[in-house]
């Protein structure tokens, strides 16, 4: 039977089969997404590190079918489409005081597939996706949309659990960072 958010298909046949795909899958198992939470991540101290950041779950909905050029998916319209919402709770590091925070990612989908002729049903409210080969995997959609979701510069959203690090100055002398730095350019080797 396969997976369908794995399997690569054509946007037709998942248009063509009305697939329904409903899923929760950690984030680890989205490559490219879980390799911008971990570079983003790479910013904390170590003992700061949320230990199980992999875990988080990315659930989401996704229809396939043919949009009409009115609108809405129809088993006989004219693209391959695809409508859906895609979830999940990062962890990140607050761009402001550095401090790591979970970031709620939520996006809907509403994508026509295909190139130039599919812009005729840009008006009934769809985006464009390129598919760069015939076939896709539905994981690589939800990646990228999460992607696009994020922002460019994280920050709490709350102010008042967002502290500057302002507290620099008070700390004495004893915390010796030239010790740090040369330790960093040594490797990370304890
Ligand atoms: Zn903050």
């Amino acid at each position: 039977m396969g997976n369908p958010l794995r399997d690569r298909r054509t946007p037709s046949e998942l248009a063509a089969r009305g697939q329904l795909i409903e899923f929760s899958e950690k984030i680890g198992d989205f490559e490219q997404l879980a390799a911008i939470v971990e570079s983003d991540l790479e910013a904390l101290d170590p003992d700061k590190l949320p230990s199980d950041w992999r875990n988080a779950t990315v659930y989401g909905q996704l229809a396939f079918g043919f949009a009409a050029a009115h609108g809405g998916l129809h088993p006989t319209g004219l693209w391959p489409a695809v409508e859906g919402r895609v979830a999940v709770t990062v962890d990140a590091v607050c761009q402001r005081c550095l401090e790591p925070f979970q970031l709620p990612l939520v996006t809907e989908l509403r994508l026509v597939f295909g190139g130039d002729q599919a812009a005729a049903v840009e008006d009934a409210g769809y985006e464009v996706w390129e598919v760069e080969q015939d076939q896709f995997r539905p994981m690589d959609l939800v990646t990228e949309a999460l992607v696009m979701a994020m922002p460019l510069a994280a920050t709490h959203i709350d102010n008042a659990v967002c502290h500057e690090p302002e507290a620099l100055e008070e700390d004495s002398g004893d915390r010796i960072r030239p010790f740090a730095a040369l330790k960093s350019q040594m490797g990370k080797d304890d």
